[in-house]
């Protein structure tokens, strides 16, 4: 037991792992994974018939296997096995492969494990034994899906940044240069509208490169050439050149994209930025989740023991869970613009922002509205409690240190 046999005599395929596996080959690749050779063979049976290429799969283990080393359209597997069960193989796959569909079978119906293989990604739960007919339609539409979602990962791929192809690697790479030579750090004052008085400026990297001027852009195209801890580094050295040539009272709030999290310089005591630290408050985006970094926790004790303090930036534009709070513990928060855009026109955003402030007050918690524009936004925010503020209405990103309007 345990090898991968081709139980169809359609053509073979060469295997190459970037191509859609369904182009050459009629209906498409599917792998069929059970520890039973006999019922293996017989849905290998109804498949192969159907017109598609089946190769098969006796245990958990092989199929892993065969699924690093070829593309198929579609994984059929059986969730009992010894060894490593289908729940597990899906799990195994998910780390290479985000696309392809997975059916899984089950011989006695159990609703956690339903529910786990839909959790992992699976895209139909069958129970045995499956009719040929509800296996031959089930794979099929699993095989169509998988070609939709290829298709639209290669567009989301293609166009991602400003709707433009991202042509080659080498052309990314000579815009990518471009920008960090031409890169330099733009700081918004974020205000104390009681005390008139600016609290804090926050740092936004700014480039000359026409394609790369938005920032979120910037850490994409970084992140695509395998150069974000290096822009990271070059944004926090600059933040620290300017603190040190150009000294000022207010507290710094820095962005960190969570990926820098895993980057040692930025808990080297020795690193520029780590000199300021005790004035710096690093802002972790709510946007991207933090499941992947390994021992958040962890560093951001590390950060602390430094004397940074940690901000939760984007608040109520990212995930509705509190995972950020729970690893972050962070002494500031900073609501998101799309919740403070118009408020003094929605109560049920006023009502929002209360509880949020006074959420925060009960944990200790400063909290800062972000993207402030109008007087009105800025009065509804006083009336629900809040204070710190930062926008267009006080000051847009500007060289340092922006001079604040406190006019209105
Ligand atoms: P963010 O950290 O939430 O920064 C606030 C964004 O809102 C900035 O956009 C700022 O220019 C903009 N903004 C401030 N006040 C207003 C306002 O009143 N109205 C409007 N409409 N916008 C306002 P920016 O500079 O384009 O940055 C976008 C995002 O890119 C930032 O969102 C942050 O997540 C990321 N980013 C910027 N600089 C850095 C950086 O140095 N490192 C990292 N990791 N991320 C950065
Ligand atoms: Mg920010
Ligand atoms: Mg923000």
């Amino acid at each position: 037991m345990g090898a991968t046999s081709v139980a169809s005599a359609a053509a073979a395929r060469d295997g190459a792992k970037d191509e859609l596996a369904a182009d050459a080959t009629g209906r498409g690749q599917i792998l069929l994974v059970d520890d039973e050779c006999s019922i293996a063979r017989a849905y290998a049976r109804t498949l192969g018939a159907a017109g598609f290429t089946v190769e098969t799969a006796n245990d958990g283990k092989s199929a892993a296997a065969a699924a690093r080393a070829r593309k198929f359209d579609v994984i059929v597997s059986d969730i009992t096995m010894p060894g490593m069960n289908g729940l597990e193989l899906l799990r195994a796959v998910r780390e290479h492969d985000l696309d392809v569909p997975f059916v899984l079978m089950t011989g006695g119906p159990a609703v956690d494990s339903a529910v786990r293989a839909m959790e992992y990604g699976a895209l139909r739960y069958l129970i045995k034994p499956v009719a040929p007919a509800e296996l031959e339609e089930v794979v099929t539409r699993a095989v169509r899906l998988h070609q939709m979602a290829r298709i639209k990962r290669e567009a989301l791929d293609m166009y991602r940044l400003d709707g433009k192809a991202l042509g080659d690697r080498t052309a990314l790479e000579a815009r990518f240069s471009r920008a960090v030579e031409t890169l330099w750090i733009a700081y918004q004052p974020i205000v104390s509208w009681s005390r008139r008085s600016t609290f804090a400026y926050e740092a936004l990297v700014r480039n000359e490169e026409p394609t790369l001027r938005s920032p979120p852009d910037l850490f994409e195209a970084a992140e695509r050439l395998g150069r974000l801890e290096e822009l990271g580094r070059i944004v926090r050295d600059s933040v620290a050149k300017t603190l040190d040539e150009q000294p000022t009272p207010e507290l710094i709030f820095v962005n960190l994209h969570a990926m820098e999290l895993a980057d040692d310089s930025l808990i080297a005591p020795g690193a520029p930025l780590s000199r300021h630290a005790g004035r710096v408050v690093l802002e972790v985006t709510e946007r991207a989740p933090l499941e992947q970094i390994h021992d958040v926790t962890t560093r951001v004790g590390q950060l602390r023991a430094l004397g940074y303090r940690i901000a939760v930036d984007d608040l109520g534009a990212g995930y509705a869970g509190l995972t950020s709070f729970a690893h972050l513990e962070p002494e500031v928060v900073k609501v998101d613009m799309s919740l403070i855009r118009g408020i003094d026109r929605s109560p049920m955003k006023q009502k929002l922002l209360g509880s949020i402030v006074g959420l925060c007050r009960d944990l200790g918690i400063e909290i800062i509205a972000e993207g402030i524009e109008t007087v009105d936004e800025r009065d509804a925010l006083v009336r629900v409690g809040g204070d710190l503020c930062q926008g267009y209405l006080f000051a847009r990103p500007d060289r340092p240190w922006a001079i604040t309007n406190f006019g209105k």
